[in-house]
C-alpha cells in the first residue's frame, strides 16, 4: 500500500512536470500565436496585436499602420512618418512576402514607402505624391482584391477627403481600414484638392452600406488618437454633419484652431465626429 502511494505520488510529481512544461509551450506559442497585446516598442513605434493576423502599428507622432497577415502573403496597410529601418521591424512580425498600400498620399501615411520597392495606391492620389518615389506604382481601383491566403482584402474608394482615399475591407474579419477618409474624430476636408461636400455624403452613404453589409470595425488612420474601432454611429454622424453643411440646417460652425489647407477653416462637431471645412469653398459651391 505504501509502495503504491509513492507509485502513486511519482506519477503525480511526472504528470506536474509534464503539464508545466506544456503549459510554458503553449504560453510562449500563445504569446505568439494567439494571445492579443503589445509585441514590439522602440522610441518611434509601437506594435500591438489586435486580432489573430493583425497588428496596429502606432508611430510617436500619432500615425498608424496596420499589418495583417495571411497564409501566403502580409500587407501593410499605410507607412506612416520617420520610423528607422522599417521594413526589418515589419520581418521580426512577420517573414510572408509583403505588399504594400497606403491609403492616401498624404505624408503622414506614404512617409515611409521609399523602404519599398512598389506599393499599392489609388490612380486619383498620384497629384499628392512625393516625386521623389523610385519604385514602382501599382494602382487600385474600386473592388481590387490583395489575397493573402484565406484573407482577402477588398479596396472601396471613398474620396473626399483626397480624390484617391480608399478604405480596406476585411470582410471576413468584418473589418475596415479607413486611413483619413472618415477621419479619427476629425476629418480634414479643408485639404487641397477640394472636394464637394457630396462626394463625403456620398462616400459616408456606401460606407453605412458596407456596414449593413457586415462590417463592424472601423480602424482608422490615426489609432492613437481613438483607441478604439468605429461603428456605424460614427459614420451616420459625420454623414448628418456634412448634409447639414450642405443645406445650412447642421450645427453652428467654429473657427478651426489648426489653420491648416486654408485661410479660415471651419468646424462642426456633433458627438465624437467632426468635420473640418473650407467655408469659402461651400460658398463657391452653393453659387454655382
Ligand atoms: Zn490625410
Ligand atoms: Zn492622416
Amino acid at each position: 500500500m505504501r509502495q503504491l502511494d509513492k507509485k502513486k505520488y511519482k506519477d503525480k510529481g511526472i504528470n506536474m512536470k509534464k503539464i508545466t512544461t506544456v503549459f510554458v509551450l503553449l504560453s510562449l506559442f500563445g504569446f505568439s500565436n494567439k494571445i492579443t497585446g503589445q509585441v514590439f516598442q522602440n522610441k518611434d513605434l509601437t506594435i500591438t496585436k489586435l486580432e489573430s493576423n493583425m497588428w496596429v502599428m502606432e508611430t510617436s507622432d500619432k500615425t498608424t499602420m496596420y499589418l495583417i497577415e495571411g497564409t501566403q502573403k502580409a500587407l501593410l496597410i499605410d507607412t506612416g512618418t520617420r520610423i528607422a529601418k522599417l521594413d526589418s521591424i515589419i520581418n521580426i512580425i512577420t517573414k510572408k512576402p509583403l505588399e504594400v498600400v497606403i491609403t492616401h498620399a498624404h505624408g503622414d501615411h506614404a512617409g515611409n514607402i521609399s523602404f519599398f520597392n512598389e506599393i499599392w495606391m489609388h490612380p486619383a492620389d498620384t497629384v499628392l505624391l512625393n516625386r521623389r518615389y523610385k519604385g514602382k506604382l501599382n494602382f487600385v481601383k474600386d473592388g481590387f482584391v490583395f489575397d493573402l491566403g484565406g484573407t482577402q482584402i477588398e479596396v472601396s474608394h471613398m474620396p473626399a477627403h483626397t480624390p484617391g482615399s480608399i478604405v480596406l475591407l476585411d470582410r471576413k474579419a468584418g473589418n475596415c481600414y479607413s486611413g483619413d477618409a472618415f477621419g479619427s474624430n476629425h476629418v480634414w476636408l479643408q485639404l487641397k484638392p477640394l472636394s464637394p461636400m457630396q462626394t463625403y455624403v456620398n462616400s459616408c452613404l456606401k460606407m453605412e452600406q458596407l456596414i449593413d453589409n457586415g462590417i463592424t470595425k472601423i480602424y482608422c488612420g490615426h489609432y492613437p488618437y481613438v483607441k478604439k474601432a468605429f461603428d456605424k454611429s460614427y459614420i451616420t454622424t459625420m454623414r448628418q454633419l456634412a448634409e447639414g453643411l450642405i443645406n445650412g440646417t447642421g450645427p453652428e460652425a467654429q473657427p478651426y484652431s489648426n489653420k491648416v489647407g486654408c485661410p479660415n477653416p471651419m468646424a462642426v462637431t456633433s458627438g465624437e465626429a467632426t468635420i473640418v471645412f473650407d467655408p469659402d469653398y461651400i460658398k463657391q459651391i452653393k453659387n454655382k
